[in-house]
C-alpha cells in the first residue's frame, strides 16, 4: 500500500516540467501534501510545476533538500493517470518530464481562481413592469435560480445589458461574484434521442452493454459513412453519463468539431466541453480543471485530451480510429488510439472505435479476438453506396496540361443539368506541386529542405509543404536568370478549380481546402453553405472526405487515384483503399443515388480492383496475408530512428556507429536496417539520416531500444527520434 498523504516536512519526490532524467526530493509544504498533488517547487532560481510522484529517495544531502512552495489548487492526479503517463512514457521512450508537460498543457493551473460577475433571479418585484424586463425575469426563472453572465442574460432575453443592470439596481435580479472557470451545464442523456433502426438498436445495446459493464472492452464500430455511426456511439455516451462517468470523443481534424458539437447539443441538450487547438485559452483552463473535478461530462477534443485529468472516465470514442492524424508526429510520438486503449484497461472504460475503413490493425485485432465488432450494414433512410466505376486514362485523350476526362465531365456536364453537385477530388493543396524553368530545366526547392516548392496562386506565394517557408512567385529563374519562363507543372486543387471553371464556365465554383480558410469557423460556414447547395461542383482535397454532409453531392470524380500508391510505404495500399472508400462515400446521401468514378492509368492494379469490388473483407484479408508474411505491423514490430544534424557527416556516422553496435537489438531477435537517408533527405536544414528497426511481435522491443539507444552520446547538434510504430516514413 503507497502512503496517500506527506505530512509536513516528509521527504517527497516530485517530477516536475523540466528536462531531467529523476524525480527530485523536496519536503513536503505546511499542512503536508496528497500524493498526486500538482505543486510548485524551487528550482535553482526558478519556480516550476511538479507532481508529488511518491516518497523521496533521500540519497540527497538533507540539509540542502529544499521545501515544496505550496500545494495549488487543483485536484491531485489520480492513481490511473499517474500509470497512464508512466507507461506511455515506456511504450514511446519518452521522458516523464515531456508526458508531464503534456499533461498540463493548460495555462495558470497555479493561479488562485479568478472572478467575475454573474446574474440570477432576485427576490424583489419591479414596481413598474415592461416587455424587456419581463423577458428578463421569464428567461432566468425558466433556468430555476441558475446563474449566468450579462452578456448571456442579455442574449437569452434578446434586451439590451442595461435593461439587466436596471433590474438589479431594484432588487429584482441579484448580481454575484463568481469564480470564471464554471462547471459546464449537465447534459440529459435522454434528452433527443432518436428512433434507431433495427440494425442500430442492436448495435447501441452492444455498446450500452460493454458501457454499464463497468469493465474495460474495446469495440469496433464498422459501417459505412451515413450508416449512423454517430447516432449509435451517441448512445453509448448516453449510458455513460447515466452511470454517472466521463466520455471524450476523439475526432481527427478540428474543423469537425463544430458540426459534432451541434449534434451533441440536439441530443443531450447542452454543448460538451472542447479540448483542441482552437480553444482559448480561458478555456483550456476551465475545460482542464472541470475534467479534473468532475464537473465536465463529455468532452470532445483532439488527441492531446486524451492526457486530460478525467476523474471517472468510462468511455473514450475514437472517430475515424484509422485517420493518420492520431500518431502525434513530432514532440511525443504518440498514437492517440493506441493510447486510447491503454487509457481506457487502466480506468476499467470501454473504447469505441468507428470507422468506414478500420486500420488494419484494428481490423487484424477483431480477427484475433482481442476487440469486439459490432457493424451497420446500410445507409440511414433512403442513401445507398454509390456505385464505383474506373476510368482508364489511357485510352481517354486529353491534352498534357488538363486532368479531367472528356469522360468525367460529360458526367459532371449531365449533374450540372440536372441541379445535382459534383465533387472533383485531388488531394494536394496549392496549384502546382512543382515550378520549372523551362530554359533550363530547373525547379524551385525550398531553400532549408529537400523538396519542391508548391505554388499557392491564392496566396500568391510559393510554400514548402515540409517547413512552411514561403517566398513570392520569381519573375526570372533563379538559376539560369532568364525571364517569364517559370511554369507549373502537375495539379493541385487550385489548379483543379480552374480547369473546372473553363469546363463549366456557368457553374459556380468552389475549393475546398485546408489552407485556405483563415479560422475553423469560416471554413464551416464555406462547408455550410456548399451543403445547402451554395456550390456546383466542389473542387477538394483530403479534408472533403472526413464526415462531412452534402446531401445534394450525387458525383464524386477522382482526379488521380494512382497517387498514393506510389512510394515505398508500408501503408500505402492501405491508406488509398481507405481514402479512395471514405470520399466516394460523399455521394449519395439524400434521395438520389451516388456515383463514384477513379479516373486512373493502372487499372488492372489490384489495390484499385479491391476499391472498385468494394469486397473489403476480401482486401483486409490479402493485405494482412501480406503483412504476416513480411513479418511488418500488425504482425511484427517496427521502430523508426531518425538522427538530424545541420552536419551530414556527423549524421552518417552516428547512424553507421548505431548499425554496427547493435548488441542489444540482437539480443531480442531485433534486425536493423540503414542508415539511408531519409525520403526527404534535409528538412529546415537539418540532414535527416534514417534507421528501422524491425522485430517480432512479443519480444520487449522498447527496453531493447533504450539499451541500444543509451550508448550513444548526442554531441553538438545531433538528435535522436524514436519512433515506435512509425506511421509515416519521410
Ligand atoms: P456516420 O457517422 O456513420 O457517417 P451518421 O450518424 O452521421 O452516420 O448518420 C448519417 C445521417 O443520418 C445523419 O444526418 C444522422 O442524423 C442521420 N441518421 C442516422 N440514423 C438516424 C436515425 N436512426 N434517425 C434519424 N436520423 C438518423
Ligand atoms: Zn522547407
Amino acid at each position: 500500500m503507497t502512503q496517500e498523504f506527506f505530512d509536513e516536512g516528509a521527504l517527497v519526490g516530485v517530477l516536475t516540467t523540466q528536462p531531467l532524467d529523476r524525480v527530485l526530493d523536496y519536503k513536503a509544504p505546511e499542512g503536508g501534501c496528497f500524493l498526486g498533488a500538482f505543486v510548485e517547487v524551487p528550482l535553482g532560481p526558478r519556480k516550476v510545476l511538479g507532481v508529488v510522484w511518491g516518497p523521496g529517495r533521500g540519497d540527497w544531502d538533507i540539509s540542502k533538500v529544499r521545501a515544496v512552495n505550496r500545494v495549488l489548487d487543483v485536484v491531485p492526479m489520480a492513481e490511473e493517470m499517474r500509470q497512464f503517463l508512466s507507461k506511455t512514457a515506456d511504450y514511446t521512450l519518452t521522458p516523464m518530464s515531456a508526458m508531464l508537460r503534456l499533461a498540463t498543457r493548460a495555462p495558470g493551473l497555479g493561479d488562485a481562481p479568478s472572478m467575475r460577475k454573474v446574474y440570477r433571479l432576485g427576490t424583489a418585484e419591479p414596481e413598474r413592469m415592461t416587455d424587456a424586463r419581463r423577458k428578463v425575469l421569464e428567461v432566468l426563472r425558466d433556468y430555476g435560480g441558475l446563474a449566468f453572465t450579462l452578456k448571456e442574460v442579455a442574449e437569452m432575453a434578446g434586451v439590451t445589458p442595461s435593461v439587466v443592470k436596471g433590474l438589479v439596481k431594484l432588487g429584482a435580479v441579484s448580481e454575484e461574484d463568481s469564480p470564471r472557470d464554471l462547471p459546464y451545464p449537465r447534459l440529459d442523456p435522454e434528452y433527443g434521442s432518436k428512433e434507431l433502426t433495427e440494425d442500430q438498436q442492436a448495435g447501441a445495446q452492444v455498446l450500452r452493454d460493454a458501457v454499464r459493464s463497468g469493465r474495460y472492452g474495446t469495440t469496433l464500430l464498422k459501417g459505412v459513412t451515413g450508416s449512423g455511426k454517430t447516432e449509435v456511439y451517441l448512445e453509448a455516451v448516453a449510458e455513460c453519463l447515466r452511470q454517472g462517468r466521463q466520455a471524450l470523443v476523439l475526432l481527427p481534424e478540428i474543423a469537425l468539431t463544430s458540426e459534432f458539437i451541434t449534434r451533441v447539443e440536439a441530443r443531450f441538450g447542452h454543448k460538451p466541453a472542447e479540448w483542441h487547438s482552437g480553444v482559448t485559452m480561458t478555456e483550456r483552463r476551465r475545460c482542464w480543471k472541470m475534467v479534473g473535478q468532475g464537473e465536465a461530462q463529455l468532452i470532445v477534443g483532439a488527441r492531446s485530451a486524451l492526457f486530460l485529468p478525467f476523474r471517472d472516465l468510462g468511455l473514450i470514442v475514437v472517430d475515424e480510429e484509422h485517420d493518420t492524424s492520431y500518431k502525434q508526429e513530432d514532440g511525443v510520438l504518440y498514437n492517440a488510439r493506441d493510447m486510447a486503449v491503454l487509457r481506457a484497461s487502466l480506468n476499467s472504460a470501454q473504447v469505441v472505435l468507428a470507422s468506414a475503413t478500420p486500420s488494419l490493425e484494428s481490423w487484424a485485432n477483431v480477427e484475433a479476438g482481442k476487440y469486439r465488432r459490432v457493424t451497420l450494414t446500410s445507409r440511414y433512410g433512403a442513401a445507398v453506396l454509390p456505385e464505383m466505376t474506373a476510368i482508364d486514362m489511357r485510352s481517354e485523350d486529353l491534352p498534357g496540361s488538363r486532368w479531367v476526362s472528356p469522360s468525367l465531365q460529360a458526367k459532371v456536364q449531365a449533374r450540372l443539368e440536372r441541379g445535382e453537385q459534383s465533387l472533383l477530388f485531388l488531394n494536394r493543396r496549392g496549384y502546382a506541386p512543382v515550378t520549372i524553368c523551362r530554359a533550363c530545366g530547373h525547379q524551385i526547392g525550398c531553400d532549408d529542405c529537400d523538396s519542391t516548392m508548391v505554388e499557392h496562386r491564392f496566396l500568391k506565394r510559393l510554400m514548402c509543404h515540409q517547413c512552411g517557408e514561403t517566398k513570392p512567385m520569381p519573375t526570372v529563374c533563379p538559376s539560369c536568370e532568364v525571364e517569364d519562363k517559370l511554369a507549373p507543372v502537375g495539379p493541385g486543387v487550385e489548379r483543379m478549380a480552374e480547369e473546372a471553371q473553363a469546363l463549366f464556365p456557368q457553374a459556380k465554383i468552389a475549393v475546398l481546402s485546408s489552407d485556405l480558410y483563415g479560422s475553423a469557423r469560416a471554413l464551416k460556414e464555406h462547408i455550410e453553405a456548399i451543403a445547402r447547395g451554395d456550390a456546383d461542383v466542389i473542387v477538394g482535397t483530403q479534408l472533403v472526405a472526413k464526415g462531412h454532409n452534402f446531401p445534394k453531392l450525387t458525383l464524386v470524380g477522382v482526379i488521380d487515384a494512382d497517387l498514393g500508391l506510389q512510394g515505398s510505404d508500408l501503408r500505402a495500399a492501405e491508406r488509398t483503399f481507405q481514402l479512395m472508400r471514405q470520399v466516394a462515400g460523399r455521394a449519395g446521401r439524400a434521395e438520389a443515388a451516388g456515383e463514384a468514378v477513379l479516373q486512373t492509368f493502372q487499372p488492372e492494379h489490384p489495390v484499385i480492383r479491391a476499391i472498385l469490388g468494394g469486397d473489403e473483407e476480401a482486401f483486409w484479408a490479402a493485405e494482412a496475408g501480406e503483412r504476416r508474411a513480411a513479418g511488418v505491423p500488425p504482425y511484427g514490430r517496427m521502430a523508426g530512428i531518425v538522427l538530424s544534424s545541420p552536419n551530414v557527416q556527423e549524421v552518417f556516422d552516428l547512424g553507421t556507429a548505431m548499425a554496427r553496435q547493435d548488441g542489444p537489438l540482437r539480443q531480442i531477435g531485433a534486425q536493423v536496417f540503414g542508415p539511408a537517408p531519409a525520403p526527404i533527405a534535409r528538412i529546415r536544414g537539418r540532414h535527416r539520416v534514417r534507421l528501422l528497426v524491425k522485430a517480432e511481435k512479443g519480444v520487449p522491443l522498447q527496453q531493447a531500444l533504450a539499451a541500444w539507444a543509451k550508448q550513444f552520446k548526442l554531441r553538438g547538434d545531433l538528435r535522436m527520434a524514436i519512433d515506435i510504430d512509425p506511421q509515416s516514413f519521410y
